[in-house]
């Protein structure tokens, strides 16, 4: 099988990368990345065809895609305050893209293509957990393009046939992560900040919680979904239902570090939601046979790959 994994030069395409090579089933990756927030040493070693290039340049998506059984497109600017500073960025990137890639995956004659959206696009909707069911609010314009995306997908499948499978993924964290960068995700913040012994950074009061996922299970389940070509025109959430508060994570955080924690709080973000928890149930029956690992050992494992990373995944954007 050769699979495409657009943006896999980023945090989860990096690790996704790594278990698709594992299995023997994939014969070949080919990474379509333009570096903007990843890192080309986050695939150093790895056996890829690497393309660096954007999402919106159809001619390197065709030569990437030629031959291709599968794609799954994580491309995307991933950030919420990055899309109020720069909307329409967030838009192409994001939402143009997602519709190059599919017209792309159309043209080479209909690959398995799997998408990453997001649980953002719950947004001001209070009700938990979140459904897929329930109606979406978005309250970013980060939200609304991968809104926007996801829906693409489903009308893709309706309208052309072709097999999809978008997936809402939560808080997603592990080993790549980057923390050095002014967009940077909670778990690498926190552990960052732990480590070097400084006060962790706290939006707000620290009681807004969030369903955390460790990346290798979202690489279980993505690898699954290739293998099995799982299709479903509607969006499944990617997490397992658990709901954790900023101050219960830096508690964790120091535990798994060893080292006292301080909190430094901030005014809380704009476009952030103050709870998210996915219901699981249709992530569970579609993948029976895939156990999430938990939180306190993934931030095990991600507090083992900060203690000795490499000095260029820190800030690599
Ligand atoms: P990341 O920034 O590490 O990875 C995104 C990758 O896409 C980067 O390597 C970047 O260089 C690349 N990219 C951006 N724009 C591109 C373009 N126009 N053409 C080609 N490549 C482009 O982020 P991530 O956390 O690994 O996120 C992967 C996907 O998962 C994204 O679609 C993101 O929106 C989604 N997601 C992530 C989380 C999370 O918790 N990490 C949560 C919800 C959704």
């Amino acid at each position: 099988m050769r699979v495409v994994v657009t943006g896999g030069a980023g945090f989860i395409g990096a690790n996704l990368v790594r278990a698709l090579l594992e299995r023997a089933e994939v014969e070949h990756v080919t990474v379509i990345d333009d570096l903007s927030t990843g890192a080309r040493e986050n695939l150093a070693g790895l056996d890829v065809s690497f393309h660096e290039g954007s999402v919106l340049d159809r001619d390197l998506l065709d030569s990437a895609f030629a031959g291709a059984d599968a794609v799954v497109h994580l491309a995307a600017l991933p950030s919420v305050p990055r899309s109020l500073a720069d909307p329409v960025s967030t838009h192409h990137a994001n939402t143009t893209g997602t519709l190059q890639v599919l017209e792309a995956a159309r043209r080479a004659g209909g690959p398995h293509v799997t998408a990453a959206s997001s649980s953002s696009v719950y947004g001001a909707n209070p009700e938990l957990p979140k459904r897929e069911s329930m109606a979406a609010m978005p309250t970013s314009p980060y939200a609304v393009s991968k809104l926007t995306a996801e829906a693409y997908l489903g009308a893709y499948h309706h309208s052309f046939g072709l097999p999809v499978l978008p997936f809402r993924f939560f808080n997603v964290f592990g080993p790549l992560q980057a923390p050095g960068h002014a967009y940077a995700a909670v778990v690498p913040a926190f552990v960052d900040a732990a480590l070097a012994g400084r006060p962790l950074p706290v939006h707000g009061d620290g009681t807004q919680s969030r369903d955390f996922t460790y990346v290798g299970t979202v690489c279980r389940i993505l690898t699954s979904a290739v293998l099995g070509r799982v299709t479903s025109p509607r969006p499944v959430n990617l997490a397992y239902g658990t709901r954790t508060s900023l101050l219960e994570l830096a508690a964790e955080v120091e535990r798994c570090t060893g080292r006292p924690v301080t909190l430094e709080h901030s005014a809380p973000r704009a476009g952030d939601v103050p709870h998210s928890q996915a219901d699981s149930s249709r992530l569970r029956a579609l993948f029976p046979d895939i156990t999430a690992i938990g939180l306190h050992e993934g931030l095990a494992r991600t507090v083992d790959w900060f203690r000795t990373r490499h000095a260029p995944l820190s800030g690599s954007r």
